[in-house]
């Protein structure tokens, strides 16, 4: 019950609308700490210039013990209330919501703008919600080109995606309906351009040092967050990041994403030539490996305007790029490489991601001696002199006892199986020898 208030009046916007007018009309005594939360989350999303007066009108309006809107703490009674807050009243405009949520959305919903882009199944193009004034860019689907070229499983599977993700750094989906002709998909516009065209179209060749950390920190959040998800994106590359108006950029295009639940793999080939990792390449099993390497290869081809193994407008067998991404050394003779953005390309580049690695079983650079103890004057406890004169009490026999549980059961069950004791008295067991609690004490 916790978690659908909290999903209602705080995650979902319209819940969260809804709430503070229930605040409002019934509640006024709450009214100032939300007002003070609602402020410190436009805030936080404040440019840096706005952010200082912002601040100081916060700390002006709710920290002044004179002022009206001062927080004075819930607390008590208050408190109390908070926990029981249910209103039936708002349970229903709640669901009237809900319901208005799932009307049928069609062509008529919107006003459509100019044409951003061109997608493999159709164009892409700007649209606006004619009601709220709200502008999305709408992806849209041929259907019988889906059909001609056997896309409809990739299109469903695009959108069971965006659905489920939110993050601001993926695209996220706001509405999916068909028309005669079309499936759309209606998304956040992105209108600042993909990073293909900032490498190789505007000025000079490829993007400053800056800008490039700038995006590939963003892009490393939306991936860790599809990651988070299961969901391998398996299509990472310049193109496929697009820039907002504000200069932030998201990943799009979740077409060859997939969710892999825990634990499952898969071998398929799928992705872009020049930025597939060796383990798709040589068909082997992998997860979430692959998109790491794609990453390497976009924050070289940001740098280099080229990739790692494949020079720019190079005309080159996809065989080759194959052949060179397998056998041949990442180099890096452009100028703007410095030793920071090599090593992290190197890491991300790495050729011997396998099942070990995926399950986090990589070979340690360094591994210590058995028979060296790292650590500084070894022998400075060993003196007991100091400590002669120290009596132990009953008190402190019961902190012992206290302290000293034993076994902890993961780790001691670990070590039971890795160390061979468990098969041991497995086969005792089988030999009449019960494996009661006592052997175990013993043990
Ligand atoms: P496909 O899956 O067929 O490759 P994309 O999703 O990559 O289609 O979209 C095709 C093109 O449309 C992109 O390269 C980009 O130029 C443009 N585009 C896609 N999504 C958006 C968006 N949300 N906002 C603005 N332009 C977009
Ligand atoms: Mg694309």
């Amino acid at each position: 019950m916790k978690d659908t208030y909290q999903s209602l009046c705080e995650l979902q916007p319209i819940g969260r609308k809804l709430f503070q007018q229930f605040l409002q009309a019934s509640k006024p005594q709450y009214m100032a700490t939300a007002e003070f939360l609602e402020d410190l989350s436009d805030w936080s999303f404040a440019e840096d210039e706005t952010k200082e007066k912002a601040k100081r009108r916060i700390l002006t309006k709710f920290c002044r013990l004179e002022s009206r809107g001062f927080l004075s703490g819930v607390t008590g009674k208050d408190a109390e209330r908070c926990k029981h807050l249910s209103d039936k009243n708002i349970d229903e405009i709640v669901l009237q919501w809900k319901e208005y949520e799932k009307q049928r959305i069609s062509d008529k919903y919107f006003y459509e703008f100019r044409t951003l882009g061109k997608g493999g199944f159709g164009e892409v193009c700007a649209v606006q919600v004619r009601h709220t004034g709200h502008m999305y860019a709408c992806k849209k689907l041929d259907k019988r080109r889906l059909k001609k070229k056997r896309g409809e499983k990739m299109a469903l599977l695009e959108k069971q995606i965006l659905e489920k993700v939110n993050s601001l750094f993926i695209v996220n989906l706001a509405y999916a309906y068909d028309n005669k002709t079309h499936l759309c998909l209606v998304m956040d516009l992105m209108n600042g351009g993909d990073l293909k065209f900032h490498i190789y179209e505007l000025g000079e060749r490829g993007i400053c040092m800056e800008r490039v950390v700038y995006y590939s920190a963003q892009i490393t959040a939306g991936i860790l967050h599809l990651h988070s998800m299961d969901i391998v994106y398996r299509d990472m590359k310049p193109e496929n990041v697009l820039l907002d108006g504000k200069g932030q950029c998201r990943l799009s295009d979740l077409g060859l994403a997939m969710e892999l639940p825990k634990g499952k793999m898969i071998c398929q080939k799928a992705g872009t030539a020049g930025y597939m990792a060796p383990e798709i390449l040589r068909q082997e099993y992998y997860r979430m490996s692959v998109d790491w390497w794609a990453l390497g290869c976009s924050i070289y081809e940001m740098v280099a305007a080229r990739l790692p193994f494949k020079d720019f407008r190079e005309k080159v067998q996809n065989e080759e790029v194959t052949r060179r991404t397998l056998e041949d050394e990442c180099r890096f003779e452009h100028k703007r490489f410095d030793a920071p953005t090599k090593d992290i390309i190197r890491r991300l580049l790495n050729k011997s991601w396998s099942i070990a690695s995926v399950v986090g079983l990589v070979q340690p650079p360094w591994v210590p001696k058995a028979n060296v103890v790292y650590a500084k004057n070894v022998d400075k406890f060993g003196d007991t002199s100091d400590v002669q004169h120290i009596e132990l009490d009953a008190k402190d026999e019961e902190f012992f006892k206290e302290f000293s549980t034993g076994a902890v059961p993961i780790q001691w069950q670990k070590e039971m199986i890795d160390s061979g004791v468990f098969d041991e008295l497995n086969d005792c067991k089988l030999n009449q020898l019960t494996l009661t609690s006592r052997t175990c004490t013993i043990l």
